[in-house]
C-alpha cells in the first residue's frame, strides 16, 4: 500500500504511471522536479472522487495537483456537526466571549493556538494579521489582549458572524488580494496552509506584509510525526492539498530569505489530546487507506453507533489524570507532536 521507490512503483500492478505528470510535475513547495507519484486513485473527501498523491524527494512534501479549488466543500463541512473536525469552531464562536483569558482558553482546547499564546505571553501592542480567521474567535482573543489585530478570510458567511460577534476588525478577502499600507509584527495562519493550492506563494505574500523584525506563525499537520513511508495521513483531498514536514518548511523558507524555528510541544497537554492514544492510533492506522468522509449526497459516511463510540472513547481518554499520565509515557516514544508549529522570520 505504500510506495517509496521507483522500483516499487513499476512493480505495483495497480499503479498507473503517468509519464506526463512525471515530466511536468513540479513540487508545489520547493519547485524541485524530483517528484514521484506515490499513490494513484487515493480516495477523496467525497465518495466517488480520487486523487493522485505526489511526493517531493527533495523537501518530503506530499501534495495533490489541483488547478481550481472548489471551496463549496467547506459549506458541507461546516454545516454538519457529525463531521469530524470543523463543527467545534462554532462552539468557540459562542463561548469565547465568556472566558476570562480567551487566548489561554482556546490554546488549551487546540494545540494549533498554543504557539500564539506562548509567543504573545510577554508582548504588548503588536500589529497582528490573522489570515484564514474563519469565525474570528482567535482574532478576538488577540484583540482582547490589547493588540491591534485584523482578521481576514475568504468566507463571507464566517466574516459576517465574526463581525456580528466581535466587532469591525474583519475583512472578506484572500491574502493575495489584501490591500494595505500597513506592515505587521505578527502574521498568523493556523491550520490554513494545508488547504491552499499555492502554499509557497502564500508564504511569500505573508513575508511581503511583515515588518523587518516581524514573525509569521503557522501551524499544520506534522508529517514528521508519521512513519517516513506513510501516504497522506491528513484530511482527504481536496480539503487538504499538501502534507508538510519540517524539511518542507526549511526549503520553502530558504528560497524566500526567511529562516524557521519549530515549536516545542513537549510540555503542552491540551484538554482534547491524549498523546499516547494519538501515537498508538497513528501506528495502528499507518498502513490503512481511509474511506471518503461524505457520500455522494454529501451525508457523513459513518454510522450513528461509530459516532457514539468515538464520543465515549474520547470522554475516557481526555479525563485529566489519564491524559497527563499518557502524555508523560508518550515522551519516551516520540519527540514529535501531531501539530507542527512553525515560526518564520527574516534572515539577518
Ligand atoms: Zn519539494
Amino acid at each position: 500500500m505504500i510506495y517509496r521507490s521507483m522500483t516499487n512503483l513499476h512493480h505495483e500492478p495497480n499503479m498507473t504511471m503517468n509519464k506526463e505528470a512525471e515530466v511536468f510535475m513540479k513540487c508545489l513547495i520547493c519547485e524541485s522536479r524530483n517528484v514521484l507519484k506515490v499513490y494513484s486513485h487515493f480516495p477523496g473527501y467525497i465518495e466517488g472522487t480520487d486523487f493522485e498523491i505526489y511526493e517531493c524527494e527533495k523537501c518530503d512534501a506530499q501534495f495533490v495537483s489541483i488547478e481550481h479549488l472548489d471551496y463549496s466543500i467547506y459549506d458541507i463541512i461546516y454545516s454538519d456537526e457529525t463531521i469530524p473536525g470543523y463543527y467545534r469552531y462554532i462552539d468557540y464562536l459562542k463561548e469565547i466571549k465568556h472566558k476570562k483569558n480567551p487566548l489561554r482558553y482556546i490554546s488549551r482546547e487546540e494545540s494549533s493556538y498554543y504557539p500564539i499564546d506562548n509567543y504573545l505571553a510577554d508582548k504588548r501592542n503588536l500589529d497582528v494579521l490573522e489570515v484564514g480567521c474563519g469565525y474570528g474567535y482567535l482574532t478576538y482573543s488577540i484583540h482582547a489582549l490589547g493588540h491591534n489585530v485584523v482578521g481576514i478570510d475568504i468566507s463571507e458567511k464566517a466574516i459576517f458572524s465574526a463581525k456580528k460577534h466581535f466587532g469591525d476588525y474583519f475583512q472578506v478577502v484572500e491574502l493575495k488580494d489584501y490591500k494595505t499600507d500597513r506592515k505587521y509584527d505578527l502574521i498568523i495562519a493556523t491550520e490554513l496552509i494545508e488547504h491552499l493550492a499555492n502554499p509557497s506563494g502564500f508564504i511569500s505574500d505573508c513575508a511581503n506584509l511583515l515588518k523587518v523584525d516581524g514573525k509569521i506563525i503557522l501551524t499544520t499537520r506534522n508529517k514528521d510525526y508519521y512513519d517516513r513511508k506513510s501516504v497522506w495521513k491528513t484530511d482527504l483531498p481536496p480539503v487538504h492539498t499538501v502534507w508538510l514536514s519540517k524539511n518542507s518548511f526549511m526549503h520553502m523558507a530558504d528560497g524566500k530569505g526567511l529562516k524557521c524555528k519549530f515549536v516545542d510541544y513537549t510540555d503542552y497537554v491540551g484538554k482534547k489530546e491524549n498523546k499516547l492514544a494519538s501515537y498508538l492510533y497513528m501506528k495502528w492506522t499507518s498502513n490503512k487507506i481511509p474511506k471518503p468522509i461524505v457520500d455522494k449526497e454529501n451525508k457523513v459516511n459513518r454510522g450513528k453507533s461509530e459516532i457514539y463510540l468515538r464520543k465515549v472513547i474520547k470522554t475516557v481518554i481526555y479525563f485529566a489524570p489519564i491524559r497527563y499520565l499518557c502524555s508523560y509515557i508518550n515522551r519516551f516514544l516520540t519527540k514529535e507532536h501531531d501539530t507542527l508549529g512553525v515560526i518564520l522570520s527574516r534572515k539577518e
